[in-house]
Protein backbone atom coordinates (compact mmCIF):
# COMPACT_ATOMS: atom_id res chain seq x y z
CA UNK A 1 0.00 0.00 0.00
CA UNK A 2 2.83 2.38 1.24
CA UNK A 3 4.86 1.73 -2.08
CA UNK A 4 1.61 2.18 -4.31
CA UNK A 5 1.03 5.61 -2.62
CA UNK A 6 5.33 6.64 -3.05
CA UNK A 7 4.23 5.58 -7.01
CA UNK A 8 1.71 7.69 -7.43
CA UNK A 9 3.12 10.64 -5.60
CA UNK A 10 6.07 10.80 -7.83
CA UNK A 11 3.91 10.76 -10.91
CA UNK A 12 1.81 14.03 -9.76
CA UNK A 13 5.42 15.15 -8.90
CA UNK A 14 6.61 14.16 -12.39
CA UNK A 15 3.07 15.73 -13.95
CA UNK A 16 3.40 18.88 -11.90
CA UNK A 17 7.07 19.77 -13.14
CA UNK A 18 6.53 18.60 -16.70
CA UNK A 19 3.70 21.13 -16.64
CA UNK A 20 5.41 23.41 -15.01
CA UNK A 21 8.42 23.62 -17.09
CA UNK A 22 5.70 23.71 -20.34
CA UNK A 23 4.46 26.61 -19.01
CA UNK A 24 7.69 28.54 -18.59
CA UNK A 25 8.02 28.12 -22.65
CA UNK A 26 8.86 30.90 -23.96
CA UNK A 27 6.20 32.50 -26.63
CA UNK A 28 7.67 33.77 -29.52
CA UNK A 29 6.97 34.96 -32.77
CA UNK A 30 8.14 35.71 -36.47
CA UNK A 31 8.15 34.85 -39.99
CA UNK A 32 8.00 31.42 -41.22
CA UNK A 33 8.16 28.82 -44.43
CA UNK A 34 5.12 26.30 -44.46
CA UNK A 35 6.74 24.63 -47.80
CA UNK A 36 9.48 24.34 -50.06
CA UNK A 37 9.67 27.89 -51.53
CA UNK A 38 6.39 29.04 -50.55
CA UNK A 39 6.44 32.52 -49.06
CA UNK A 40 6.44 33.98 -46.04
CA UNK A 41 3.85 34.15 -42.89
CA UNK A 42 3.44 35.26 -39.53
CA UNK A 43 3.81 32.32 -37.18
CA UNK A 44 3.96 32.20 -33.49
CA UNK A 45 5.56 29.50 -31.84
CA UNK A 46 7.29 28.74 -28.18
CA UNK A 47 10.59 28.31 -27.49
CA UNK A 48 11.99 25.93 -24.37
CA UNK A 49 11.97 27.83 -20.76
CA UNK A 50 15.09 29.67 -19.68
CA UNK A 51 17.79 26.97 -18.31
CA UNK A 52 20.01 28.12 -15.08
CA UNK A 53 23.18 28.52 -18.19
CA UNK A 54 21.07 30.50 -20.52
CA UNK A 55 19.89 34.01 -21.58
CA UNK A 56 16.70 35.38 -23.15
CA UNK A 57 17.77 37.89 -26.14
CA UNK A 58 15.17 40.11 -27.54
CA UNK A 59 15.93 40.03 -31.12
CA UNK A 60 16.74 43.25 -32.76
CA UNK A 61 18.53 43.31 -36.50
CA UNK A 62 18.42 39.39 -38.31
CA UNK A 63 20.38 39.85 -41.41
CA UNK A 64 19.40 37.85 -44.38
CA UNK A 65 22.40 35.45 -45.63
CA UNK A 66 22.12 33.32 -48.96
CA UNK A 67 21.78 30.10 -46.87
CA UNK A 68 18.30 31.34 -45.73
CA UNK A 69 17.75 31.36 -49.50
CA UNK A 70 19.14 28.38 -50.10
CA UNK A 71 17.36 26.78 -47.34
CA UNK A 72 13.74 28.20 -47.87
CA UNK A 73 14.22 27.01 -51.78
CA UNK A 74 15.30 23.44 -50.74
CA UNK A 75 18.26 23.78 -52.83
CA UNK A 76 20.44 21.53 -50.04
CA UNK A 77 17.80 18.83 -49.89
CA UNK A 78 14.99 18.16 -47.82
CA UNK A 79 13.60 20.52 -44.96
CA UNK A 80 11.14 20.64 -42.22
CA UNK A 81 8.84 23.19 -41.74
CA UNK A 82 7.60 25.43 -40.28
CA UNK A 83 10.97 26.94 -40.79
CA UNK A 84 12.10 30.51 -39.39
CA UNK A 85 15.07 31.37 -40.93
CA UNK A 86 17.83 33.68 -39.51
CA UNK A 87 21.67 32.83 -38.09
CA UNK A 88 22.48 36.82 -37.97
CA UNK A 89 21.68 37.67 -35.07
CA UNK A 90 21.54 40.98 -32.78
CA UNK A 91 19.77 41.70 -30.12
CA UNK A 92 19.69 42.70 -26.07
CA UNK A 93 19.64 40.23 -23.12
CA UNK A 94 15.82 40.52 -21.48
CA UNK A 95 16.65 37.47 -19.27
CA UNK A 96 18.81 35.73 -17.74
CA UNK A 97 19.16 32.06 -15.40
CA UNK A 98 21.03 32.12 -11.98
CA UNK A 99 23.90 30.47 -13.08
CA UNK A 100 24.88 32.93 -16.38
CA UNK A 101 27.95 34.73 -15.49
CA UNK A 102 28.67 37.09 -18.71
CA UNK A 103 26.22 38.66 -19.35
CA UNK A 104 23.48 41.17 -17.41
CA UNK A 105 19.74 42.21 -18.43
CA UNK A 106 20.56 44.81 -21.05
CA UNK A 107 24.14 43.63 -22.46
CA UNK A 108 24.00 43.62 -26.25
CA UNK A 109 24.44 39.88 -27.88
CA UNK A 110 24.65 38.05 -31.17
CA UNK A 111 23.90 34.58 -32.34
CA UNK A 112 25.10 33.02 -35.41
CA UNK A 113 24.34 29.22 -37.10
CA UNK A 114 25.44 27.76 -34.02
CA UNK A 115 23.04 26.85 -30.60
CA UNK A 116 24.77 24.09 -29.04
CA UNK A 117 28.02 21.33 -29.24
CA UNK A 118 28.91 18.29 -27.15
CA UNK A 119 31.30 19.87 -25.26
CA UNK A 120 33.70 16.89 -25.51
CA UNK A 121 34.60 16.14 -28.48
CA UNK A 122 38.03 16.71 -30.30
CA UNK A 123 36.44 19.73 -32.56
CA UNK A 124 34.75 21.30 -29.52
CA UNK A 125 37.89 20.82 -26.98
CA UNK A 126 39.47 23.27 -29.94
CA UNK A 127 36.37 25.13 -30.13
CA UNK A 128 35.80 23.93 -33.58
CA UNK A 129 32.11 23.20 -32.28
CA UNK A 130 31.11 24.13 -35.72
CA UNK A 131 32.42 21.00 -37.14
CA UNK A 132 30.91 18.76 -33.74
CA UNK A 133 29.10 15.73 -35.12
CA UNK A 134 26.23 16.91 -32.31
CA UNK A 135 26.28 20.58 -32.86
CA UNK A 136 22.69 22.33 -32.82
CA UNK A 137 22.60 24.91 -35.99
CA UNK A 138 20.53 28.20 -35.37
CA UNK A 139 17.38 26.46 -37.10
CA UNK A 140 16.56 23.85 -39.19
CA UNK A 141 17.86 21.56 -36.62
CA UNK A 142 16.64 18.85 -33.51
CA UNK A 143 18.34 20.48 -30.41
CA UNK A 144 19.06 17.31 -28.23
CA UNK A 145 19.65 19.16 -25.25
CA UNK A 146 15.94 20.29 -24.99
CA UNK A 147 13.45 17.71 -26.38
CA UNK A 148 14.69 17.32 -29.46
CA UNK A 149 12.44 20.50 -30.06
CA UNK A 150 13.03 21.55 -33.68
CA UNK A 151 15.34 24.79 -33.87
CA UNK A 152 14.07 28.23 -35.08
CA UNK A 153 16.13 30.99 -36.31
CA UNK A 154 15.97 34.94 -35.97
CA UNK A 155 13.64 36.23 -38.13
CA UNK A 156 11.77 36.52 -34.88
CA UNK A 157 11.30 38.34 -31.50
CA UNK A 158 13.55 36.40 -29.35
CA UNK A 159 15.88 33.12 -28.63
CA UNK A 160 16.78 31.63 -25.79
CA UNK A 161 20.33 29.55 -25.79
CA UNK A 162 23.10 28.79 -23.70
CA UNK A 163 25.50 31.58 -22.88
CA UNK A 164 28.36 29.98 -24.47
CA UNK A 165 27.18 29.93 -27.75
CA UNK A 166 25.75 33.25 -27.13
CA UNK A 167 28.72 36.24 -28.65
CA UNK A 168 29.08 39.76 -26.73
CA UNK A 169 28.78 42.80 -28.62
CA UNK A 170 30.55 45.48 -27.36
CA UNK A 171 28.66 48.47 -26.67
CA UNK A 172 30.00 50.85 -28.79
CA UNK A 173 29.28 48.91 -31.80
CA UNK A 174 27.03 49.90 -34.43
CA UNK A 175 24.42 47.29 -33.50
CA UNK A 176 22.22 47.85 -37.07
CA UNK A 177 25.13 46.63 -38.78
CA UNK A 178 26.40 43.97 -36.60
CA UNK A 179 24.41 40.60 -37.25
CA UNK A 180 25.61 40.24 -40.65
CA UNK A 181 29.14 39.28 -38.79
CA UNK A 182 27.84 36.71 -36.88
CA UNK A 183 27.51 35.04 -40.23
CA UNK A 184 29.42 36.52 -43.31
CA UNK A 185 32.29 38.06 -41.11
CA UNK A 186 33.31 34.83 -39.45
CA UNK A 187 32.82 32.53 -42.55
CA UNK A 188 35.17 34.81 -44.41
CA UNK A 189 37.15 36.01 -41.31
CA UNK A 190 38.16 32.16 -40.23
CA UNK A 191 39.67 31.14 -43.88
CA UNK A 192 41.61 34.16 -44.02
CA UNK A 193 43.34 33.63 -41.08
CA UNK A 194 43.30 29.79 -41.45
CA UNK A 195 45.43 30.32 -44.26
CA UNK A 196 47.77 33.28 -42.72
CA UNK A 197 46.60 36.12 -45.57
CA UNK A 198 49.13 39.00 -44.57
CA UNK A 199 50.38 42.73 -45.87
CA UNK A 200 50.86 42.67 -49.48
CA UNK A 201 49.86 39.47 -50.57
CA UNK A 202 48.01 39.55 -53.89
CA UNK A 203 44.96 37.39 -52.96
CA UNK A 204 41.32 37.16 -54.79
CA UNK A 205 37.42 37.11 -53.73
CA UNK A 206 35.29 35.19 -56.05
CA UNK A 207 31.43 36.60 -55.63
CA UNK A 208 30.89 39.58 -54.25
CA UNK A 209 28.26 39.62 -52.55
CA UNK A 210 27.37 39.45 -48.20
CA UNK A 211 30.20 37.44 -48.02
CA UNK A 212 32.51 38.64 -50.73
CA UNK A 213 32.16 42.35 -49.57
CA UNK A 214 33.42 41.12 -45.71
CA UNK A 215 36.31 39.34 -47.11
CA UNK A 216 37.54 42.36 -49.21
CA UNK A 217 37.28 44.55 -46.37
CA UNK A 218 39.16 41.71 -43.76
CA UNK A 219 42.34 41.41 -46.73
CA UNK A 220 42.20 45.06 -47.68
CA UNK A 221 42.96 46.10 -43.55
CA UNK A 222 45.62 43.56 -43.51
CA UNK A 223 47.50 45.19 -45.73
CA UNK A 224 46.67 42.36 -48.76
CA UNK A 225 46.14 43.55 -52.93
CA UNK A 226 43.01 42.04 -53.21
CA UNK A 227 40.76 40.99 -56.80
CA UNK A 228 37.32 40.73 -56.76
CA UNK A 229 35.65 38.64 -59.14
CA UNK A 230 31.61 38.75 -59.99
CA UNK A 231 30.06 38.20 -63.08
CA UNK A 232 28.33 41.90 -64.46
CA UNK A 233 30.28 45.17 -64.47
CA UNK A 234 27.47 46.44 -61.53
CA UNK A 235 30.00 45.96 -58.72
CA UNK A 236 33.00 47.39 -60.21
CA UNK A 237 32.70 50.88 -58.54
CA UNK A 238 32.16 49.37 -55.04
CA UNK A 239 35.54 46.93 -55.22
CA UNK A 240 37.49 49.75 -56.02
CA UNK A 241 35.48 51.76 -52.77
CA UNK A 242 36.23 48.97 -50.77
CA UNK A 243 39.75 49.49 -51.84
CA UNK A 244 40.02 46.37 -53.91
CA UNK A 245 43.15 46.73 -56.45
CA UNK A 246 41.16 45.01 -59.40
CA UNK A 247 37.57 44.16 -60.69
CA UNK A 248 37.16 41.57 -62.45
CA UNK A 249 33.99 40.63 -64.61
CA UNK A 250 34.08 36.60 -65.27
CA UNK A 251 32.29 37.44 -68.17
CA UNK A 252 34.71 39.07 -69.80
CA UNK A 253 37.48 37.55 -71.40
CA UNK A 254 39.69 40.85 -71.70
CA UNK A 255 39.41 40.78 -68.03
CA UNK A 256 40.61 37.51 -67.21
CA UNK A 257 44.04 38.14 -68.92
CA UNK A 258 47.19 37.64 -67.39
CA UNK A 259 45.78 36.31 -64.42
CA UNK A 260 47.30 32.59 -64.25
CA UNK A 261 50.00 31.95 -61.63
CA UNK A 262 49.07 35.44 -60.40
CA UNK A 263 47.40 35.19 -56.63
CA UNK A 264 48.40 33.40 -53.37
CA UNK A 265 44.92 32.81 -51.79
CA UNK A 266 42.01 32.68 -52.93
CA UNK A 267 38.41 32.40 -51.34
CA UNK A 268 35.53 31.70 -53.06
CA UNK A 269 31.73 32.63 -51.72
CA UNK A 270 29.97 31.23 -55.01
CA UNK A 271 26.68 30.22 -54.32
CA UNK A 272 25.85 28.97 -58.09
CA UNK A 273 27.91 26.95 -60.41
CA UNK A 274 31.32 27.65 -61.72
CA UNK A 275 34.37 26.31 -62.70
CA UNK A 276 36.75 25.91 -59.73
CA UNK A 277 39.57 25.65 -61.86
CA UNK A 278 39.89 28.32 -63.27
CA UNK A 279 40.46 29.87 -59.83
CA UNK A 280 43.02 26.93 -58.85
CA UNK A 281 45.07 28.05 -62.37
CA UNK A 282 44.95 31.54 -61.07
CA UNK A 283 47.19 30.41 -57.94
CA UNK A 284 50.81 30.90 -57.61
CA UNK A 285 52.49 27.65 -56.23
CA UNK A 286 51.74 26.74 -52.82
CA UNK A 287 48.75 29.08 -53.25
CA UNK A 288 45.87 28.24 -51.25
CA UNK A 289 42.02 28.75 -51.96
CA UNK A 290 39.35 28.36 -49.65
CA UNK A 291 36.18 27.05 -50.35
CA UNK A 292 33.25 28.93 -48.46
CA UNK A 293 30.52 29.63 -51.51
CA UNK A 294 27.68 25.96 -51.08
CA UNK A 295 25.42 26.22 -54.34
CA UNK A 296 22.61 24.14 -54.59
CA UNK A 297 22.99 20.39 -54.17
CA UNK A 298 21.79 19.83 -58.08
CA UNK A 299 24.51 22.43 -59.51
CA UNK A 300 27.44 21.64 -57.16
CA UNK A 301 30.60 22.53 -59.46
CA UNK A 302 33.49 19.97 -59.79
CA UNK A 303 37.43 19.97 -59.86
CA UNK A 304 39.12 18.39 -62.53
CA UNK A 305 41.16 16.30 -60.96
CA UNK A 306 43.77 15.72 -64.11
CA UNK A 307 43.74 19.58 -64.40
CA UNK A 308 44.88 19.75 -60.78
CA UNK A 309 47.24 17.37 -60.91
CA UNK A 310 48.82 18.81 -64.17
CA UNK A 311 49.10 21.77 -62.38
CA UNK A 312 50.22 20.79 -58.74
CA UNK A 313 51.32 22.29 -55.39
CA UNK A 314 47.98 23.86 -55.19
CA UNK A 315 45.92 23.38 -52.20
CA UNK A 316 42.31 23.71 -51.76
CA UNK A 317 40.26 23.35 -48.61
CA UNK A 318 36.96 23.89 -47.39
CA UNK A 319 35.58 25.97 -44.44
CA UNK A 320 32.32 26.57 -42.61
CA UNK A 321 31.82 29.29 -40.78
CA UNK A 322 34.17 29.76 -37.56
CA UNK A 323 34.44 27.94 -33.75
CA UNK A 324 32.85 29.94 -31.05
CA UNK A 325 36.22 31.37 -29.66
CA UNK A 326 37.04 32.68 -33.11
CA UNK A 327 33.56 34.31 -34.18
CA UNK A 328 34.17 36.65 -30.35
CA UNK A 329 37.19 37.29 -31.60
CA UNK A 330 36.20 38.08 -35.38
CA UNK A 331 33.27 40.45 -33.47
CA UNK A 332 35.80 42.14 -31.12
CA UNK A 333 38.39 43.00 -33.84
CA UNK A 334 35.67 44.15 -36.47
CA UNK A 335 34.22 46.35 -34.04
CA UNK A 336 37.55 47.98 -33.03
CA UNK A 337 39.19 48.38 -36.43
CA UNK A 338 35.16 49.75 -37.70
CA UNK A 339 34.83 46.87 -40.42
CA UNK A 340 31.06 46.27 -41.04
CA UNK A 341 28.98 45.01 -43.30
CA UNK A 342 27.22 47.54 -45.72
CA UNK A 343 23.49 46.92 -45.06
CA UNK A 344 19.96 48.13 -45.65
CA UNK A 345 17.74 47.60 -43.51
CA UNK A 346 14.48 46.93 -44.11
CA UNK A 347 11.04 46.71 -42.62
CA UNK A 348 9.53 42.93 -40.73
CA UNK A 349 6.77 42.13 -42.82
CA UNK A 350 6.19 39.33 -45.13
CA UNK A 351 6.34 41.37 -48.19
CA UNK A 352 9.80 43.31 -47.78
CA UNK A 353 11.43 39.94 -47.10
CA UNK A 354 9.86 38.30 -49.96
CA UNK A 355 11.64 41.04 -51.47
CA UNK A 356 14.54 40.93 -50.27
CA UNK A 357 14.77 37.33 -51.26
CA UNK A 358 14.19 38.12 -55.05
CA UNK A 359 16.38 40.40 -55.10
CA UNK A 360 19.03 38.95 -53.71
CA UNK A 361 18.21 35.77 -55.78
CA UNK A 362 18.64 38.61 -58.49
CA UNK A 363 22.42 39.68 -58.08
CA UNK A 364 20.34 43.50 -56.60
CA UNK A 365 21.25 43.60 -53.22
CA UNK A 366 24.11 45.92 -51.92
CA UNK A 367 25.50 44.01 -50.04
CA UNK A 368 23.28 42.74 -47.04
CA UNK A 369 19.65 43.04 -46.03
CA UNK A 370 18.83 43.23 -42.58
CA UNK A 371 15.73 43.28 -41.24
CA UNK A 372 14.66 45.50 -37.97
CA UNK A 373 13.05 43.38 -35.64
CA UNK A 374 11.47 45.69 -33.84
CA UNK A 375 9.14 47.17 -36.67
CA UNK A 376 7.05 43.52 -36.44
CA UNK A 377 3.54 44.26 -35.52
P1 LIG B 1 25.28 36.66 -51.95
O1 LIG B 1 24.14 36.32 -52.84
O2 LIG B 1 25.18 37.85 -51.07
O3 LIG B 1 26.63 36.81 -52.80
C1 LIG B 1 27.01 35.93 -53.80
C2 LIG B 1 27.79 36.71 -54.85
O4 LIG B 1 28.35 35.78 -55.80
C3 LIG B 1 26.92 37.67 -55.64
O5 LIG B 1 27.59 38.89 -55.81
C4 LIG B 1 26.75 36.94 -56.98
O6 LIG B 1 26.52 37.81 -58.05
C5 LIG B 1 28.09 36.29 -57.10
N1 LIG B 1 28.14 35.20 -58.09
C6 LIG B 1 27.14 34.37 -58.48
N2 LIG B 1 27.60 33.48 -59.39
C7 LIG B 1 28.90 33.77 -59.58
C8 LIG B 1 29.92 33.21 -60.41
N3 LIG B 1 29.68 32.17 -61.22
N4 LIG B 1 31.15 33.76 -60.36
C9 LIG B 1 31.42 34.80 -59.53
N5 LIG B 1 30.48 35.37 -58.73
C10 LIG B 1 29.26 34.85 -58.74
O7 LIG B 1 25.53 35.35 -51.07
P2 LIG B 1 26.28 35.22 -49.64
O8 LIG B 1 27.53 35.97 -49.72
O9 LIG B 1 25.30 35.48 -48.55
O10 LIG B 1 26.57 33.64 -49.60
C11 LIG B 1 27.43 33.07 -50.55
C12 LIG B 1 27.46 31.57 -50.42
O11 LIG B 1 28.13 31.21 -49.21
C13 LIG B 1 26.11 30.88 -50.36
O12 LIG B 1 26.17 29.68 -51.11
C14 LIG B 1 25.94 30.58 -48.89
O13 LIG B 1 25.08 29.50 -48.64
C15 LIG B 1 27.36 30.23 -48.53
N6 LIG B 1 27.66 30.32 -47.10
C16 LIG B 1 28.54 29.40 -46.61
C17 LIG B 1 28.90 29.43 -45.29
C18 LIG B 1 29.91 28.47 -44.77
O14 LIG B 1 30.00 28.31 -43.54
N7 LIG B 1 30.72 27.85 -45.61
C19 LIG B 1 28.29 30.41 -44.36
C20 LIG B 1 27.47 31.38 -45.01
C21 LIG B 1 27.14 31.32 -46.33
P3 LIG B 1 25.04 38.39 -58.31
O15 LIG B 1 24.69 39.17 -57.11
O16 LIG B 1 25.18 39.22 -59.53
O17 LIG B 1 24.16 37.19 -58.48
ZN1 LIG C 1 24.83 32.52 -43.24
Amino acid sequence: MKNKINIIMLLVIAFVSTTLAQNNKVPAKGFAVFANNSKFTEYEFNRHPIGDDEIKIEILYAGICHSDVHHVRGDWGKEEYPMVPGHEIAGQVTEVGKNVTRFRIGDYAGVGCLVNSCGHCDYCKESLEQYCKEAVLTYHDHDQFHDHETTQGGYSNNIVLTENFTIKIPKNADLKKVAPLLCAGITTYSPIHYSKVKKGDKVGVAGFGGLGHMAVRYMVQMGAEVTVFDITDDKREDAKRLGAAKYVNVNNPEDLKGLDNSLGFIISTIPASYDPNMYLKMLEIDGQMAIVGLPPFNSMPVISIDKFIWQGNRKIFGSQIGGIKETQEMLDYSVANNIYPEVEIIPATTSSIENAYQNVLDGKVKFRYVIDMKTMK
